[in-house]
């Protein structure tokens, strides 16, 4: 269930015809285009626990569409993958937030901020387009590999994913395991995929209670799968960051089961490429 499936027929036609259109710029086009008219790309802060240090930003994609406004990612990644147009849209997206984050200043501490951009199952079966797409956008930024982190969902762990998470491993950046807990991947396989983080799903963190129903039986098992996945992390020499935090009580609960790193409103909404740089010096400040 998609929410443009709701939609008539034609509406999600002309969705399509509009998609097909914003990005109707060859390959080559779209990597040297710095902004593609309707799409941008926001970045959402993420800090490690428990001093609250800024260590990166995940960069989300929106479609700025001339006439519906501002479309979110929800509502048009999985038709783009239905039609075939997500590889070059996650091809932009790569290339972009790897030139914009080889432009983010040092912290005060010495340390570089990491950049986090997604990427899609349906990309994910394309190894050499990935790979290539990955390599060329380090290239082409000269952002340093390290600083740079591919997230890759949890559901696209099946057939031979596993070699070519060594490929893009191999570039030297690094892998985050997106939406833990959600995909029913098979803890035993874990251990073989080299990824450096888990990120725990949203679901598990909107569960901690917020005061008021500290005894709920949802609770009670939002906590215990958080405790489970950071000692899993732990065990595993992984990171772990909780996402969608909101709330202090959230971000003290999630540091008390062992979570390592955060990322939620609690922080920042994740903001538009120009707001980027008074973010950082807010939280660098902090
Ligand atoms: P995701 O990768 O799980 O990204 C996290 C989503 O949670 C984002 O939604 C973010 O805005 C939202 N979020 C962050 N903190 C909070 C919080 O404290 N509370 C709440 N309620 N929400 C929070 P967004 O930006 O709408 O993105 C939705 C999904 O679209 C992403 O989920 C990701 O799966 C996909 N997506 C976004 N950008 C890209 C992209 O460039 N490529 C691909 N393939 N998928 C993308
Ligand atoms: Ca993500
Ligand atoms: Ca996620
Ligand atoms: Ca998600």
């Amino acid at each position: 269930f998609e929410p443009w499936m709701q939609a008539s027929a034609s509406a999600r036609q002309s969705l399509e015809t509009d998609l097909r259109a914003a990005l109707a710029l060859n390959k080559v086009e779209l990597r040297k285009a710095m902004v593609v008219d309707q799409f941008k790309i926001y970045y959402q802060p993420q800090v490690s626990l428990p001093d609250m240090q800024l260590t990166g930003f995940e960069a989300l994609v929106r479609w700025q569409h001339p006439v519906r406004g501002m479309i979110n990612p929800d509502d048009f990644i999985p038709l783009a993958e239905e039609i075939g147009l997500i590889g070059l849209l996650g091809d932009w997206v790569m290339h972009t937030a790897c030139r914009t984050a080889a432009a983010w200043p040092l912290l005060s501490n010495g340390r570089a901020l990491q950049v986090a951009v997604n990427v899609s199952p349906i990309q994910l079966r394309e190894r050499r387009a990935l790979v290539a797409s990955i390599a060329d956008a380090l290239a082409q930024s000269g952002l340093d590999a390290a600083r740079l982190e591919v997230e890759i969902t949890e559901s696209a762990l099946i057939g031979d994913a596993c070699e070519t998470l060594r490929s893009i491993k191999h570039l030297g950046v690094t892998l985050a395991l997106d939406d833990f807990g959600t995909g029913f991947s098979s803890l035993s396989q874990l251990a073989h995929y080299p990824f450096d983080r888990l990120k725990i799903d949203r679901s598990f963190v909107r569960n901690l209670p917020d005061g008021a129903d500290l005894t709920s039986a949802d609770a009670t098992h939002a906590r215990w799968m958080i405790q489970a996945i950071a000692s899993l992390g732990s065990g595993l020499d992984m990171c772990t960051i909780a996402e969608g935090v909101e709330t202090i009580a959230q971000a003290e609960m999630v540091r008390a089961a062992g979570v390592t790193d955060i990322q939620g409103f609690l922080i920042s909404r994740p903001v538009p490429e120009g707001d980027v740089l008074a973010l950082v010096r807010r939280l660098d400040a902090a």
